[in-house]
């Protein structure tokens, strides 16, 4: 079943129950599709509107869609994106030392941690139970701000 808003040429609005469109634009033609107020066989579909509130408040309906929309879109400020791409930047020099080390960064930190390895700068990626499991260790790590792409993937 599908519901269409349906006018009358006087002006009543009212719903139609049809089995599909073709339905409704087949019953239509015939004349059999007429206004429950007055009789009128001349129904249209009307136009797709909002419904109105009871109370007689149609400042929502008038505001564009986007109006409700959240926040997420608006643009950052230029200082913002400047001082983020100044920060990639500088994490990008500090991990020039580093290695990257893929998903072994948990091994390797713990690893050198408790001395069985030599230290070094390493990068990688963990998950979050595996840091919380460094930091819980005591073993000094801390996530990236910015995400790094792996060296085989950047050819
Ligand atoms: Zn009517």
């Amino acid at each position: 079943m599908i519901v269409f808003d349906l006018s009358c040429a006087g002006g009543h609005r009212f719903e139609g129950w049809f089995g599909s469109s073709a339905d409704y634009d087949d019953q239509q033609a015939r004349g059999l599709v007429a206004c429950p107020h007055c009789g009128s066989a001349d129904v249209a579909k009307a136009p797709m509107a909002p419904a109105v509130p009871a109370k007689g408040n149609t400042r929502q309906d008038v505001l564009p869609p986007q109006a409700a929309q959240p926040m997420a879109n608006t643009p950052m400020p230029p200082q913002v994106q400047q001082v983020l791409a100044a920060l990639a930047k500088a994490q990008a020099e500090a991990l020039k030392k580093s290695t990257w080390v893929g998903d072994k960064f948990a091994d390797e930190s713990r690893a050198m941690h408790y001395g069985e390895r030599d230290e070094a700068p390493i990068h990688g990626q963990a998950t979050l139970a595996e840091a919380k499991a460094l930091i819980e260790e005591g073993v000094p790590v801390a996530p990236l701000p910015f995400p790094v792409a792996p060296p085989e993937k950047l050819n």
